[in-house]
């Protein structure tokens, strides 16, 4: 997914031309800034390449996903369904709102499992958050299936899956809202940043003035009239724009790059005795910033990594990853917050308690799959080495 790879003379070009032009803020300066706006054209470039009608940019995914849920009217007493295996800042964000996250089950799409979702429904829930997980869809039709019919709003955490799409409809548009990251790990990067989208102007107008402490962003410019409500500050920068723009013009060779560097890897794995893959909604459009496969057993899938390892093409063992994997998060399971109340764990109806043992069947999944980050920067003569070394270990197991 590294968008750092790619980070070439097109973006030290925008970069310095916003500092030429010396205005870093994305409102106003109007006599200086000379027409133009690099955080909106970000937010406009952005829209209609994933074909939300809005966009609104701000500082990182975390903040895309604190925002969009403050737009839903997530809050206190209210219960936010997502699924154990995503990185971190999707049930950070949930609890940053108040309300409490309820973890499902992934299947063998590493994502969220619709079966577990139907049982963890109650009237408490206000919003599920599927996560597309390292590039790929989740099963987002049979999720707004559900959805729908308990009549709850569904947000899409696509930190992960810029330039992914289902049947040729980008994810991050099939539910509510969706959001996305630029942080320095994926797919498109601005060093740091998000990006929420929606189709619903009204999220999109709570969004736009949340995130920029309520200000009234109607009917012209901003901060003109009253609040509506109290709000943040979660607002992207210039600098951050011009990255954005530059790089979002690079994504579509980006994910035809990745894909034909996955396909040659599958290939050679297919090959592999026991090996099976993760299950991809559609394969056409995935975004293939990671390939992910199976063992029988987690045994297997040990033995494999360590061999993988000895010939210094080490794959991700992602039932021992501390960042995404629900057994591994210490301080979700110890209810640990630096507020001296307890909150948000401690709460005026009891103390919302994470058993690390919640959720067999995703450590069971997870525990038998490895995988490889694919990078842009791989030649054939890289892609050569892999196929050997895959074929040499498969005969070694
Ligand atoms: C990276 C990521 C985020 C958070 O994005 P930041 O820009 O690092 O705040 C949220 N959700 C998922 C699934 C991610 O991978």
């Amino acid at each position: 997914m590294p968008g750092f790879e790619w980070l070439g003379k097109e973006e030290t070009k925008a970069v310095n031309e916003v500092m030429q032009r010396g205005v870093l803020f994305r409102y106003e300066f109007a006599d200086q800034r000379q027409g133009v706006y690099m955080v909106r054209r970000f937010e406009e470039e952005f829209a209609a390449y994933t074909g939300a009608s809005h966009a609104l940019a701000v500082t990182s995914g975390s903040a895309a996903l604190k925002v969009a849920l403050a737009a839903m009217g997530v809050g206190y007493g209210d219960e936010v369904i997502t699924q154990g295996f995503t990185f971190v800042a999707t049930w950070e964000a949930i609890l940053d709102c108040g309300a409490k996250p309820v973890f499902c089950e992934v299947d063998e799409s590493l994502c969220l499992d619709p079966e577990d979702l139907k049982k963890k429904i109650t009237d408490k829930t206000r919003c599920i958050v599927p996560v597309h997980m390292m590039g790929a869809q989740a099963r987002i039709n049979e999720i707004m299936d559900i959805a729908k019919q308990a009549g709850i709003p569904v947000l899409e955490d696509t930190a992960q899956a810029a330039g992914c799409t289902l049947k040729g409809k980008h994810v991050g548009t099939f539910g509510a809202m969706g959001t996305f990251s630029f942080d320095s790990v994926k797919t498109l990067t601005c060093g740091e940043g998000g990006m929420v989208i929606s189709n619903d102007p009204e999220l999109y107008q709570n969004a736009s003035e949340y995130h920029d402490h309520g200000h009234d962003h109607k009917p012209v410019g901003r901060g003109n009239e009253g609040r509506r409500f109290m709000g943040m500050n979660f607002r992207m920068m210039e600098l951050q724009g011009a990255l954005g723009v530059t790089q979002l013009a690079k994504l579509d060779k980006m994910v035809a790059t990745q894909r034909a560097n996955k396909a040659a890897l599958k290939e050679a794995l297919a090959r592999v005795p026991g090996v099976s893959f993760r299950y991809l909604p559609d394969e056409a459009g995935d975004s293939a910033t990671f390939l992910a496969w199976f063992h029988e057993t987690p045994e297997a899938a040990t033995r494999f990594a360590g061999l993988l390892a000895e010939e210094g093409v080490p794959a991700i063992p992602w039932g021992k990853n501390t960042w995404h994997a629900y057994p591994h998060w210490e301080h979700l399971h110890a209810g640990a917050s630096l507020a001296k109340s307890g909150w948000p764990f401690d709460r005026p109806e009891g103390r919302a308690e994470y058993d690390a043992d919640a959720l067999p069947q995703t450590d069971a999944i997870l525990s038998r799959c490895l995988s490889w980050q694919i990078m842009l920067g791989w030649d054939e003569a890289r892609l050569k080495h892999m196929t050997e070394v895959i074929n040499r270990v498969a005969a070694a197991m």
